[in-house]
């Protein structure tokens, strides 16, 4: 894994910023910081700044785990192409099978763990989050948590996020899914993605050499993206460094070979 803001990797960014790119971001740890409570997690001035001016020089596309309409409201009136929410299954051709699995599943996560002091489970219409972060007995919370999900009906994909885990229909689009279809039919040869957790290694994961660059944030061994930027607010310097490379604020579309 590589700091992608070193000087050796100068040549990397600038070749992609020169392609026809998409730029895709995660919200949570990458463009804004983590904060205790999520609804409080909000863009610094300058990365509202940097991601104004990112949107006049590049279509940028922000996919999320959140429901997609609170993602949207945090990211409004910047430019953004698309928003895509849920860990990529909204919106998508999924949704509604998603949403009759999910109604039958919260009924049941409710009677297996109201009783679980500080666990909370987030309605996210097209899939559950449960969180345990409030849980003063975690390992017990995590225990429960997991028999609860093990009892669901239907066959289901658990993402396991920092003291969360998500619970997603089985078979639905997950974010590099997303990423895939929004650089077609936007129209882009190429994409850059940022993201910081579990759930951005589907994006990681995909092998597209010269066509996608993927960067986590945060430096692990764990990880199936070839770089990394130091920490949530290094992805700023990336951003700027970004904004820098096409200068004038006209869309470039020069193209790469590929490769
Ligand atoms: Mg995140």
């Amino acid at each position: 894994v590589k700091d992608l803001l070193a000087s050796a990797q100068r040549e990397v960014i600038a070749r992609f910023a020169w392609s026809n790119m998409l730029l895709g971001l995660d919200y949570d740890g990458t463009l804004a910081p983590i904060v205790r409570r999520p609804e409080d997690a909000h863009l610094r001035p300058r990365t509202r700044a940097l991601l104004a001016a990112l949107c006049e020089r590049y279509p940028v596309a922000i996919i999320s785990g959140r429901a997609r309409a609170d993602v949207a409201s945090r990211v409004a009136r910047l430019g953004v192409r698309e928003v895509v929410g849920n860990h990529g299954l909204e919106p998508g051709a999924d949704a509604e099978r998603c949403e009759r699995i999910v109604r039958r599943w919260l009924p049941a996560l409710h009677r297996s763990l109201d009783d679980v002091a500080g666990v909370e489970i987030e309605d996210k219409s097209l899939s559950v989050a449960v969180h345990y972060r409030r849980s003063r007995e975690r390992v017990y919370a995590a225990d429960r948590v997991r028999a609860a999900i093990d009892a669901l009906p239907g066959a289901r994909r658990t993402i396991a996020g920092k003291l969360v885990v998500n619970i997603l229909p089985d078979g639905a689009p997950h974010k590099g899914v997303a990423l895939l279809r929004l650089r077609r039919e936007l129209g882009a040869d190429t994409a850059l993605y940022v993201g910081d957790d579990v759930t951005d290694e589907d994006v990681f994961a995909i092998d597209d050499p010269g066509r996608l660059l993927c960067v986590r944030v945060g430096r692990t061994q764990q990880t199936r993206a070839p770089y990394y930027v130091a920490s949530q607010r290094a992805v700023d310097d990336l951003l700027a460094r970004l904004v820098e490379l096409r200068g004038d604020g006209s869309r470039h579309h020069r193209r790469e070979e590929r490769t």
